[in-house]
C-alpha cells in the first residue's frame, strides 16, 4: 500500500471494518492468505482516518456499528472529492433489507450479508476490484487526453518556425491587456518589427537560410524584452512585441535597442555570414487618437510604413513630426487588424 505502483494485481489493498474482533480476525486472515495487503478498524472514525492516510481500493465495511454507522462511513468517502474511487462492500444483517437499500443509496457498491461465505465473498472482491481496475484506466486515459489538450493548446498558440506566439494569440493577448490597460488606466506600447530587404536573404542564400534567419532574429528580440512583454511573430519577417505597463518614449527605447542589436549582429547559416536590418513603429496607448487595440496596431503598422519609407534600418514613432510628415494618407478608422497588416 505504501507504493503507487502495485506490483501484482494481488498487491491491492483492503480496509476491514467491523466492531467485532474475531469478525475482523477472520476476515484479515481469509484475505490476507489470497494475498491481499490488509488493514483493519474496529469503528467508523478510525476507518476515514485509515483511508485518509492512505486510500484502500476496497473497503468491507460494516453497517451495524456504534458511534458512526457503516452508513454514515460510506456516504462520507464517496463524498470525499480528494479521495480516489474506493470500492465499498457493505456487511449487512440477512435479514435487513433497509439496511442494504440505504447502504447502496449512501454510494456503496455492492453487499454481502451475515455470516459471510468467504467464497461468495472472494467472488464480489475479485468482481470489485475489476471494476476499480477499469475506473484506474479510465482515469488515466483522462490524464492522457487533458495532457493532449494542453500541448493541442500550446501549438495552437505558437508559431512553428521561431517557438513565438503566432499571430492569433497575439492578438487574444493584446486584447486582454488592451482592456486591462483601459480599466487600471496603466500605458501601453506595441513595437512592429519588419526585417530589411529579407526577401533576399532567401533570393541569395535560399530559403532555409532564411527561416534560420528569422529564428536568430527571433531569439534576438525575445533577448530585448522583459519576462512580462510578448514577443509574436505577426507575419511572415514581421514581429510584434507587446509592452504591458511601458510608455512611448521607453517603448522607442526598447525597439531603437533591438534596431541596434540587429544592426551590430551576424546572422549565420552554414558558412555565410549575413547582416541585416529592422525598421520600427511604435505605438503607445493613452493617446487621442487611440481608443482600439486595432488602432494601436494600426498606428505602430503606420509608423512602420514610414521607417521603410525614410530608408529603413529606424525607428519611427507614431506621434512624431517626421511620421506626421510622411505617414500615409488614413484608412477609415475602423478598417480592423487585417487592413492594419500591409508590409508582409
Ligand atoms: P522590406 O525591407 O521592404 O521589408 O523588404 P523585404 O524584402 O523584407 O519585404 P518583402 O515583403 O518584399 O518580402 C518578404 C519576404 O519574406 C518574402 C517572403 O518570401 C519571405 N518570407 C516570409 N515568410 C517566410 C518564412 O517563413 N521563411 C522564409 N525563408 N521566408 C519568408
Ligand atoms: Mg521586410
Ligand atoms: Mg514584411
Amino acid at each position: 500500500m505504501e507504493s503507487e505502483e502495485r506490483p501484482t494485481p494481488d498487491a491491492y489493498s483492503i480496509l476491514v471494518v467491523d466492531d467485532q474482533e474475531d469478525n475482523v480476525e477472520l476476515l484479515r486472515a481469509r484475505l490476507a492468505a489470497r494475498g491481499y495487503v490488509v488493514r483493519t478498524a474496529s469503528d467508523g472514525q478510525q476507518a476515514l482516518d485509515l483511508v485518509r492516510e492512505s486510500p484502500p481500493d476496497l473497503i468491507l465495511l460494516d453497517v451495524m456499528m456504534p458511534k458512526m454507522s457503516g452508513i454514515e462511513v460510506v456516504r462520507r468517502i464517496k463524498n470525499d472529492g480528494d479521495l480516489p474511487f474506493i470500492a465499498v462492500i457493505m456487511q449487512t444483517a440477512l435479514d435487513s433489507t433497509e439496511s442494504r437499500v440505504e447502504g447502496l443509496d449512501a454510494g456503496a457498491d455492492d453487499y454481502i450479508t451475515k455470516p459471510i461465505n468467504f467464497a461468495e465473498l472472494e467472488a464480489r472482491v475479485r468482481s470489485m476490484l475489476r471494476i476499480k481496475r477499469l475506473q484506474e484506466d479510465l482515469e488515466s486515459r483522462e490524464r492522457e487526453l487533458e495532457d493532449m489538450n494542453d500541448r493541442l493548446r500550446r501549438v495552437s498558440q505558437t508559431d512553428g518556425l521561431t517557438g513565438l506566439d503566432n499571430r492569433r494569440y497575439l492578438e487574444e493577448r493584446l486584447h486582454e491587456m488592451f482592456e486591462h490597460s483601459l480599466r487600471l488606466h496603466e500605458p501601453l506600447s506595441v513595437v512592429m518589427c519588419d526585417i530589411d530587404h529579407f526577401k533576399s536573404v532567401n533570393d541569395t542564400y535560399g530559403h532555409l537560410a532564411g527561416d534560420a534567419i528569422l529564428r536568430q532574429f527571433a531569439d534576438l528580440i525575445k533577448e530585448q524584452a522583459r519576462e512580462i512583454d510578448r514577443v509574436g511573430r505577426y507575419g511572415g519577417e514581421e514581429f510584434l512585441i507587446i509592452l504591458p505597463g511601458t510608455v512611448l518614449d521607453a517603448a522607442v527605447t526598447f525597439a531603437e535597442r533591438v534596431r541596434e542589436r540587429i544592426e551590430s549582429h551576424e546572422f549565420v547559416y552554414e558558412d555565410e555570414r549575413i547582416k541585416r536590418t529592422v525598421s520600427c513603429g511604435v505605438a503607445a496607448w493613452p493617446h487621442p487618437r487611440i481608443s482600439s487595440r486595432d488602432q494601436l496596431i494600426r498606428s505602430a503598422d503606420d509608423a512602420l510604413y514610414v521607417a521603410k519609407e525614410r530608408g529603413r534600418d529606424r525607428v519611427v514613432r507614431f506621434d512624431s513630426d517626421e511620421f506626421k510628415a510622411h505617414a500615409k494618407p488614413s484608412e477609415p478608422a475602423d478598417a480592423g487588424l487585417a487592413a492594419a497588416h500591409t508590409h508582409s
